[in-house]
């Protein structure tokens, strides 16, 4: 590839020069970023450096779910953390999904509210979700966005989409479905209307701060830029070492069943297992728990041990009985740490970071992006 110094004076003045904020990662932070950026300094030069020719981490790999908190993973949550910090992470997954909403405004990202179940399967010993619980969350949610009644057990609907070995579910009556490919191509086109300029196949490898701004080292050689803000989730140990870890999860998709007789987004056991429908199709990902060690890793590949017991689980619970193929295979990496709080911080004077989603950056990206735009006087 082009080394930096070998660029033309007009390349360089078109693309590298005057550089106000330099954002890494192409991803949903990084592009959520450079849009509020760009409202808050319509005059600003604001450049997004991407490793990969797509982006290469969750944002164009994950399950699309519009999600903010099944009952079994808030009920667990609470075992492990403060009762504030369980709802503060619940707001902002829903404060988070109304902010992108706003960003992509009436552009089609496939959203579809058909609702989420929380299926408890017959042989779950983890906890009890019993009506006061239900009835505590749905106080909660009352109290801090204003939605009654947004959950409820259903013990019919299992049944009726033909699972098996499920004992009953809880309904979430306000969590939804995108299409996370039209997503993140909706964000590239706003950002670029914005006039962001976004380059593929650049690596940051180190940065220097100096006196009034930073010296960034990529893999095409030497720049400067005002600001740098690096957006990079799960591959953010190679700056902020062992705060951030590497997460990857595991998908597949199935061929074009007939008749798929349900509509939705599924959790399963605290939300290790994940189902939905894609058109006809079924999408279903997890199993993380069943490898932790082996998931730590930015090395995107699927492992037999986790595409099998996905594979297990529609053909025992989702769709017993019937003929499928596994069409799609794929993985993506998140970035996760000792807790569920994103890391957004100024880590200097010209330097930011917004990474550590916890696997929910669909949910609260777009509020990271906003907050890392309001970081600078
Ligand atoms: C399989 C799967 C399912 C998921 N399902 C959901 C879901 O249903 N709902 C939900 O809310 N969340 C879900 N998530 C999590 C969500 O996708 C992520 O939290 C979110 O996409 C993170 O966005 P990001 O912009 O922070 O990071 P990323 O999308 O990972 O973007 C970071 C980018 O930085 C680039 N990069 C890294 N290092 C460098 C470098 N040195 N130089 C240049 N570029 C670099 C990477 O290539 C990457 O493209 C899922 C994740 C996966 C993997």
């Amino acid at each position: 590839m082009l080394q930096l110094n070998q660029l033309s004076f007009w390349e360089r003045k078109a693309f590298f020069d005057g550089i106000d904020f330099t954002i890494i990662g192409a991803g949903i932070v990084g592009y959520t970023t450079a849009i509020q950026l760009k409202d808050k300094y319509p005059n600003s030069r604001v450049l997004i450096l991407e490793k990969g020719y797509l982006p290469s981490g969750a944002s164009s790999k994950n399950a699309g779910f519009t999600c903010f908190g099944s009952p079994t993973e808030i009920f667990d949550d609470l075992q492990k953390s403060s009762e504030e910090n369980v709802w503060q992470t619940v707001k902002m997954r829903y404060d988070g999904l109304t902010e992108l909403f706003r960003i992509v405004g009436g552009r089609d990202i496939g959203y579809e509210k058909n609702g989420s179940w929380d299926l408890i399967l017959e042989n779950d010993t983890h906890q009890l979700i019993d009506k006061s619980f239900i009835h505590y969350l749905n106080e909660n949610c009352s109290r801090l966005f204003g939605k009654d009644a947004v959950y409820q057990e259903d013990s019919v609907s299992p049944s009726k989409f033909g699972f098996q070995g499920v004992k009953t579910s809880f309904f979430n009556s306000e969590e939804g479905q995108i299409d996370t490919g039209k997503l993140i191509k909706a964000l590239q086109e706003i950002a670029t209307e914005k006039g962001v300029i976004s380059l593929f196949g650049i690596e940051l490898v180190d940065y220097k701060e100096e006196t009034n701004q930073v010296r960034l080292t990529t893999s095409i050689g030497e720049f400067y830029s005002a600001k740098l803000i690096v957006c990079t989730n799960g591959f953010a140990r190679q700056f902020l070492g062992n705060e951030v870890l590497p997460a990857r999860a595991q998908v597949l998709v199935t061929n074009e069943l007939v008749n798929l007789p349900f509509k939705g987004t599924f959790h399963i056991d605290r939300g290790y297992y994940y189902f939905r429908n894609v058109d006809n199709r079924i999408l279903i990902g997890g199993g993380r728990n069943l490898d932790f060690e082996g998931e730590t890793t930015t090395e995107i590949g699927t492992t037999h041990l986790i595409q099998e017991a996905l594979t297990k689980m529609l053909e025992e619970i989702i769709i017993p009985g019937k003929k499928f193929e596994v069409e799609y295979q794929w993985a993506g990496i998140m970035g996760v740490g000792e807790n569920k709080s994103p890391i957004i911080r100024k880590q200097s004077e010209h330097v930011a970071f917004g990474v550590r989603m916890g696997g929910m950056g669909v949910a609260i990206g777009s509020l990271v992006g906003k907050k890392l735009a309001n970081m600078w006087a």
